[in-house]
């Protein structure tokens, strides 16, 4: 071909395989080398709850740090057969064996951190309340939506040391439970809907050492519960 139709081949190709690994609610095909997906917002669109500079230090240096050292992973010749895995496959393959804690950490990590993106937007949370059948069913597991609201807020602020606050589903009921480091809950066969880092980088900037103000913040005003409605039915 010509190198001017292979130049645009090449470009074409590369913006396929972005928009490939972007894919919402995050299950991306994981060709190498995988990307770090957009956020869905600005940097500043989360102010003042999430701030620009922890978004900075938060996406730009750890996602994107987990991404990195997934790539760099990766491209060892004796982890080949992780290489074409989705995310998801190569977290469920490694998970819980020591050596495979790089592979498992980061690509658990990768993964939590864009369902987590893909989790809150500005005006989310009380101003864009859940609705219909998401709203029945947390009715039916919690009593109602401020019930269900303290709960998460109580097992985020319990969960010790680093880790994630989930509501998912599991088998048709909705639960709230936390995972420790990079865990997921797709590993205990549970549907995830919302996650909240609880790791200290993903607050500690604007709320020091009290989790409880940002995680309460979180989630009065930017859970994305459209989010959780699609993933409920997906
Ligand atoms: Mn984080």
């Amino acid at each position: 071909m010509t190198e001017m139709t292979r130049r645009n081949f090449l470009t074409v190709a590369g913006v396929a395989a972005a928009s490939v690994a972007i894919g919402f609610p995050n299950i991306s095909k994981a060709a190498t080398p995988l990307v770090l997906a957009p956020l869905p917002y600005a940097d500043t669109a989360l102010a003042p709850v999430i701030s620009q500079q922890t978004m900075g230090f938060h996406y730009g240096k750890h996602h994107l740090g987990y991404i990195t050292n997934l790539n760099t992973a990766l491209a060892l010749p004796a982890n080949a057969a992780y290489a074409d895995m989705t995310l998801e496959q190569i977290m469920l393959a490694t998970a819980n064996q020591k050596a495979l804690a790089g592979l498992f950490n980061n690509s658990a990590q990768a993964l939590n951190h864009q369902f987590y993106w893909e989790s809150m937007m500005p005006k989310g949370g009380d101003t864009a309340k859940p609705s219909g059948l998401l709203l029945s069913k947390i009715e039916a597991a919690f009593g109602d939506y401020p019930t269900m609201k303290t709960k998460l807020v109580d097992i985020a602020v319990a969960q010790f040391g680093g880790g994630w606050a989930w509501l998912v589903d599991n088998n048709g009921k909705l639960e709230i439970l936390s995972t420790s480091n990079a865990d997921n809950p797709k590993m205990f066969g549970l549907k995830p809907l919302l996650t909240i880092d609880v790791w200290e980088h993903a607050y500690y900037l604007d709320y020091q050492n009290v989790r409880k103000t940002h995680v309460q913040a979180v989630v009065d005003k930017l859970l994305n519960w459209n989010a959780a409605a699609v993933r409920l039915g997906a």
